[in-house]
């Protein structure tokens, strides 16, 4: 038998999503952006669960192929744009929109020889600082494309840095109206975080992400189900082995967690080279048979332990869900545990690892 680890992605859960997304911005387009390997669930897998967005988004020209290989015909957009010259040919092959950010990515379209017009989405750099045109150097950047036989249309896009947070989207969405207010084209302006929090922000485009994948994009302000989001990927396993402690044994590496009195534990077929943070304290919250328990002690490359108290009838090939639905229906939430460990869904998803099976259901 092989060892009992599995995720699961759940296509009625991405659909869902997705039309919760569609809800929060009815009068827009929506990216599905699906960019490293839409966060770890698998572009295939989920392709199924995603396939009602308007078009995909992503970074890797690898995964724009793949979306094309899998029949996908609709709009598909490079995030960051082209990297090289080179990655111009598939764009026109494939019929890729691009972002455009820098001056290089303009002249490397200008140099281009295609017979297909580029849809292009023109960056501002309108806070976040990292990639795109300053608000003072933006027009004359779509001045300069719009002169171009190898543009077909621009469309004008920016991304927020706070708009999961209380500083919000009002000082960069100015910036970017005041830069753009008689430019033609369609805009794309909201993540996950600006469609669920910023609905009266106008975008033609929202480009949710995380949101898609079952996960409050501010969490621990808002929880998925304040959203009404589902859980895309489940990670469960099963336990392997119990200990009865007495009181004032340890367990694990570094005998981080001490019983002050005798209890059960059950050792779990799951640790960090599955993906699962070794930041994960003590107490991170975990279910057994459906039933909310705790970690104890730390994570260990291949298993970690859990609290059997609250779950006495549990025992070896027990369900353990790490994150996402029990059979029961239970559902411990991905931002939970993340949480615990001091970072965000989006690794833990990203992180999943290879050695992990994965179904679809
Ligand atoms: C990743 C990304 C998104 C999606 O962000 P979420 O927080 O996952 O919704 C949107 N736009 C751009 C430019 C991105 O890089």
């Amino acid at each position: 038998m092989p060892r009992p680890i599995l995720a699961t992605i759940h296509t009625s859960a991405l659909r869902h999503n997705l039309a919760r997304c569609h809800a929060a911005a009815p009068d827009a387009k929506l990216w599905a952006v699906v960019k490293a390997n839409a966060y770890g669930h698998g572009i295939e897998r989920a392709f199924e669960g995603l396939r009602a967005a308007d078009g995909f988004a992503l970074l890797d020209l690898a995964e724009a192929q793949q979306l094309r290989a899998l029949g996908w015909r609709g709009p598909v957009l490079l995030l960051e744009g082209v990297f090289d010259a080179r990655d111009l040919e598939l764009c026109s092959r494939l019929q890729l929109w691009h972002v455009v950010h820098c001056q290089e990515q303009i002249d490397m379209l200008a140099m281009h020889k295609t017979q297909t017009g580029h849809r292009v989405f023109l960056k501002m750099n309108s806070g976040m600082n990292r990639l795109g045109f300053s608000p003072s150097s933006y027009r004359s950047a779509w001045t300069r494309l719009n002169a171009l036989t190898q543009v077909e249309e621009i469309s004008l896009l920016t991304h927020f840095a706070n708009a999961d947070g209380p500083e919000g989207v009002a000082a960069q969405q100015q910036l970017f109206e005041a830069t753009t207010h008689d430019l033609g084209g369609e805009r794309s302006l909201s993540n996950s975080a600006a469609t669920l929090r910023h609905s009266s922000l106008h975008s033609d485009w929202v480009r949710p992400g995380i949101a898609l994948y079952g996960s409050a994009p501010d969490f621990p302000e808002h929880s998925a189900t304040h959203y009404g989001l589902q859980p895309g990927m489940t990670l469960a396993t099963k336990i392997i082995a119990t200990q009865a402690l007495s009181a004032g044994a340890s367990v694990g590496y570094g005998a981080s967690f001490t019983a002050s009195e005798p209890m059960r534990i059950g050792v779990v077929a799951c640790g960090y080279a599955d993906g699962y943070p070794r930041h994960c304290p003590s107490g991170t919250p975990i279910l057994v048979d459906g039933v909310r328990t705790r970690t104890l002690g730390r994570v260990s490359m291949d298993m970690v332990t859990v609290d059997l108290t609250p779950v006495p009838q549990a025992g070896m090939g027990s369900e353990v869900t790490l994150w996402g639905c029990a059979s029961n229906g239970a559902v411990l939430p991905i931002d939970e545990v993340a949480h615990a460990a001091g970072t965000v869904s989006y690794e833990l998803m990203c992180a999943l690892a290879q050695r992990v099976p994965v179904v679809v259901d």
